[in-house]
């Protein structure tokens, strides 16, 4: 994991659910430092950790919240978004036939062909590789002897939460360590 220990532009915060966890892991929930304060102001959160940098104005300074917690628990969403992203994520960023990992060659394939009635669904769609995706061309997974790893479906946000963990951002600030990754953080 790459940490990089400075301030990025725009020092967003870090948002924590009521319960302390992120609100998001993938994307990562953050909010610009504008809407951090204005949160603040309106005592819908509670500064848990701070930049270094400070805002002022003529009559007032505050450090920037680098880690905010809301008040108020919010529910999840039940069902994630049938994005590109998170099938991709769903699937681990593999090709669910040869298993790669080069996230430049990864596409979607069909399981059940679009010409055979197949529908962009979380039920048919998994990320492969575009070698195996040519390979399989317009043909069932029988014919082409290729089946997907994992059968396709709807994942949970829990578990594309916790696939998300697995895959963090390029930017981390330090103070946003205590509530990422505890697990990764224990082990030596
Ligand atoms: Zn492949």
């Amino acid at each position: 994991m790459q940490v990089i220990r400075h301030a990025p532009d725009g020092c967003p915060a870090l948002v924590l659910n009521a319960d302390f966890r992120p609100l998001s892991y993938f994307p990562l929930s953050l909010w610009s430092w504008q809407d951090s304060l204005k949160a603040v102001f309106l005592d819908r959160v509670d500064v848990v950790a701070e930049y270094e940098t400070t805002v002022r104005s003529p009559n007032f300074e505050m450090k920037l919240p680098s880690v905010i917690a809301l008040r108020q628990y919010v529910n999840h969403a039940r069902t994630p978004a049938f994005t590109r992203f998170n099938v991709f994520l769903r699937d681990a960023f593999s090709c669910q036939y040869c298993g790669d990992t080069n996230r430049d060659m990864l596409t979607f394939d069909h399981v059940i062909p679009r010409s055979r009635g197949g529908k962009t669904t979380w039920s048919n769609i998994v990320a492969a590789c575009s070698p195996c995706n040519l390979r399989k061309g317009g043909r069932m997974p029988v014919q082409a002897k290729m089946h997907p790893y994992h059968a396709p479906r709807q994942p949970s946000m829990y578990e594309l939460n916790e696939k998300g963990r697995a895959f963090p951002p390029n930017y981390l600030h330090e103070s946003w360590q205590d509530y990422l990754y505890w697990d990764v953080e224990l082990e030596p």
